[in-house]
């Protein structure tokens, strides 16, 4: 079976910088894959790059085995692929309920204008039960830019599940989020895993979270690739201690 994710020697640069510098790695069906390293080591710019948001200056990505290398994201989430990204996403001036059902038409290619009309093709049910999974019932009518910063993070996660994705990148979901809601989040994302199948890539820089959640950990230092393993290898892997954990 090919794995679900394979990136090939990809690079990107920016003008000089070498932001992402020749990282290969794979994903395999319902793993969760974590992603660490210093800020500034490529990590935002690799699921760029991955996602069709940014043009690679080298490599290539396939899902599936099949070459999607600047693929546009719209066309990477009808093949159900999804993402959050590190600064929010929401909109704050729409209610919870609102922002869900919107991210389930962003992922079916409609149009902004449907979100409240007539056709709302299984969405207000999908976003009830983002509601209820992500436990986010007493806010369900509230806007989004009245929640909490942890409270807006949690509807950003739900919102990239809205389609039902197989495939869900996470850029620093944990960010700024409080302890309990860093429980709630990681709880949710383990469910989902569990019961859905999906498979995770996901960024963060608490390393508990990833070292709990993740299965494998690749560690990023200037857009290379310092070290692959479990989290416990990674713990003790001198040069992960030594350029970053020892921090
Ligand atoms: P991380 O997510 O690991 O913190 P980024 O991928 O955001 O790192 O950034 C990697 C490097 O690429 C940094 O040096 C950053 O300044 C640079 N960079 C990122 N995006 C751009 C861009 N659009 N234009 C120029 N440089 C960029
Ligand atoms: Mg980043």
């Amino acid at each position: 079976m090919n794995p679900v994710l394979e990136v090939h020697d990809l690079h990107k640069a920016f003008g000089g910088i070498k932001a992402v510098d020749g990282v290969s790695f794979s994903v395999k069906e319902g793993e969760i894959l974590g992603i660490i390293g210093p800020n500034g080591c490529g990590k935002s710019t690799l699921f760029n790059c991955i996602l069709g948001q940014l043009e690679p200056t080298q490599g290539a990505v396939k899902l599936d085995g099949l070459d999607v290398t600047n693929m546009r994201p719209s066309a990477l989430n009808r093949l159900g692929v999804s993402r959050t990204f590190q600064l929010l996403q929401v909109f704050p001036e729409l209610s919870v309920r609102e922002n869900l059902i919107l991210a389930g038409q962003e992922h079916q290619g409609s149009m902004l204008g449907r979100l409240f009309g007539a056709r709302d093709a299984g969405l207000s049910e999908k976003a009830e039960q983002m509601i209820g999974f992500f436990k986010l019932g007493h806010l369900a009518e509230a806007k989004a830019g009245g929640l909490s910063y942890g409270q807006q993070k949690l509807l950003d996660a739900a919102m990239a599940f809205m389609a039902g994705p197989r495939l869900v990148l996470l850029d620093e979901p944990a960010g700024g989020v409080n302890l309990t809601m860093l429980g709630d989040l990681k709880e949710r994302l383990r469910a989902i895993n569990a019961e859905q199948g999906a498979t995770f890539v996901v960024i963060e820089h608490n390393m508990d979270f990833v070292m709990s959640l993740c299965s494998r950990v690749i560690v990023l230092a200037e857009g290379k690739m310092l070290a692959e393993g479990t989290p416990a290898e990674i713990r003790a892997n001198p040069a992960v201690i030594e350029a970053y954990l020892g921090h």
